[in-house]
């Protein structure tokens, strides 16, 4: 049997499509800030991963754990869930989750549960699959086509890391800055000198950026601010760079001192 311990939708999915084609057990958990699901996905007994979630989101609107944020405890919770239903699979005891979501929230304490069917037309374990073998998953939940086309175009001058930041302001070089994170964690830490644009701010503000700058884009770990790139390379703008792992990375690698968040 698996154990879906995964973080990211493309492993989530090959994870649930092995399951299916091999005829094993999927014990299936996921955790997001103070949320938390289990379920048991084993066709032909029950639905698969897919009869719930027949689409990917779009990648763009995923947000990863450091932008998200996960409450620490719940993959521990959630963990635990995944462990007694695998002993139980394991001894063929009690009842499975099998068909059945456990939806836990934490701010209200409560545990609920909801009846998940069988799609009768999902692409793998309905009666007509489509789907008969694995395929690329990153393509099918959309990450490798905005990164590869990235990388392919510009592969070493669209980003930089901090070292090499840290290493062009030791040179007497002071590149422009652009932070596009909210005020709330610009008040915990901030690298100096650097301009402030909150990302959902900055469509009505490209007026105060000048298109002739070369300018180092930065969030917490990478992801806004490659939005923040994408933007202004529609607007214009050329000669951007995106500061690899955001302020997080900055914190390890340059400046310990910051506080971090
Ligand atoms: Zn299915």
């Amino acid at each position: 049997m698996i154990v879906d311990g995964t973080d990211n939708f493309p492993t989530r999915y090959l994870a649930n499509d092995a399951c299916v084609l091999l005829g094993k057990p999927n014990v299936y958990g996921s955790i997001f800030r103070f949320d938390g699901q289990a379920s048991v996905f084993f066709p032909p007994h029950g639905p698969c991963y897919r009869c719930l979630y027949p689409e990917p989101p779009p990648p763009d609107l995923v947000p990863n754990c450091a932008e998200g944020g996960v409450l620490g405890i719940l993959p521990g919770l959630i963990g635990i869930v995944q462990a007694t239903e695998t002993v139980k699979l394991l001894l063929g005891t009690g009842r499975p989750l099998t068909g059945r979501l456990l939806l836990y929230d934490a701010l209200d304490m409560s545990f609920r549960e909801m009846k998940v069917r069988k799609n009768p037309k999902c692409p793998i374990c309905g009666p007509n699959p489509t789907i008969t073998g694995l395929i690329d998953y990153q393509q099918f939940c959309g990450v490798p086509v905005v990164d590869t086309a990235t990388e392919t175009k510009a592969p070493a001058s669209n980003v930089i890391a901090p070292l090499e930041l840290k290493a062009m302001q030791d040179r007497g070089e002071r590149p422009f800055i652009l932070d596009v994170r909210n005020p709330e964690e610009i008040a915990i830490c901030r690298i100096a000198g650097s301009t402030v644009i909150p990302l959902p701010e900055l469509p009505n503000r490209l007026a105060e950026l000048d298109r002739g700058t070369a300018m180092i884009v930065h969030c917490k770990s990478g992801v806004r601010s490659a939005k923040a790139i994408a933007l202004l390379n529609d607007a214009g703008f050329e000669s951007l760079r995106n500061l690899t792992g955001g302020i997080l990375a900055w914190i390890k690698d340059v400046d310990p001192t910051l506080p971090t968040y």
